[in-house]
């Protein structure tokens, strides 16, 4: 690679910047994602349907996680008997993002309305509290976009408002993505919170922009009304911490008559429903835990 192949890597990697409103009453993130959705698709293997709803919620996660810190985590957890069944989003600020979809094996019969009927539930694991911070919503909307901003108003009472775009072509070779989230703080007035709402819902798309434009504040700059100051900039990506390893420490939890029968049986393939790796068992992986927790009872 190049000196200029490797700059325009570095430019076209997905990024999130964070920003604080010069006068502290609102803060926001703006995320470019369009690899990390590309890889979530193709490692999922989904339709155009699923991929535009894990999408969504993939770049939303992002978009919340921006305010927490570290390897602190936020979980978004869709649970319905809609066409859609289950969504799952899971971020870190440091950039990390992972999830899945699950739809009705009714997917082509679309005429079921709402696509979701269930529950939304956002779990928040911070370092000062020892049992995440969780709060639940029934879902009255399939727009994501109202979701998560019925989520922080009812829930959080605080004022929050996201744009979420998505390019995706017919054959899912081309992703263009990008979100945008603003939280009101302490100290905005109404008549201010409806302006940032206002200005941000009537700005034209995002997902083109994202491609096209390179530097993050500056397109974040035409679609909230303040100045702010950039406090955070980081890359993004699909990552699972998963690993064959830590799927075989998991087996030790089981009873040894299952981990016989599974070798048995030649269950041997474990797979990975956050990010859909497949791992494989031999018969030497068996035989170690097996010897492993024979020694152990006795
Ligand atoms: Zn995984």
């Amino acid at each position: 690679m190049n000196i200029e192949e490797l700059k325009s890597k570095f430019l076209n990697a997905d990024r999130i910047i964070s920003v604080l409103d010069k006068k502290g009453k609102f803060r926001a993130s703006i995320v470019k994602n369009s690899h990390t959705i590309s890889t979530a698709i193709e490692k999922h293997n989904t339709d155009k349907f699923s991929s535009f709803y894990l999408a969504k919620y993939l770049t939303s996660a992002s978009l919340i996680s921006s305010f927490l810190k570290g390897e602190e985590r936020i979980i978004l957890d869709i649970t319905s008997d809609g066409l859609i069944q289950k969504v799952y989003a899971e971020a870190m600020p440091i950039g990390e993002v992972r999830g899945f979809i699950k739809t009705s094996d009714d997917l082509h019969n679309k005429e079921i309305v709402p696509y979701i009927n269930g529950f939304f539930k956002l779990s928040k694991i911070l370092y000062d509290k020892g049992e995440p911070v969780t709060g639940i919503i029934e879902v009255k909307s399939d727009l994501v976009e109202d979701i998560i901003e019925d989520y922080f108003i009812s829930s959080e009472q605080i004022p929050t408002f996201v744009k979420l775009d998505l390019l995706i072509d017919e054959e899912k070779n081309t992703v263009h993505s990008g979100g945008i989230i603003v939280q009101s703080l302490p100290g905005a007035s109404g008549k201010e919170i409806t302006e940032v709402k206002n200005k941000l819902k009537n700005s034209e798309s995002l997902a083109n922009k994202i491609n096209m434009q390179k530097d993050l504040a500056e397109i974040l700059s035409s679609y909230i009304i303040f100045d702010f100051d950039i406090i955070k900039s980081k890359r993004v990506d699909f990552f699972c911490r998963c690993s064959k390893n830590n799927f075989i420490n998991k087996l030790y939890t089981l009873p040894l008559e299952e981990i016989e029968s599974m070798k048995n049986e030649n269950q041997n393939e474990l797979v990975c429903q956050f990010c859909n790796s497949h791992y494989y068992l031999d018969s030497e992986d068996f035989n170690k835990i097996i010897l492993a927790m024979k020694a152990r009872k006795n």
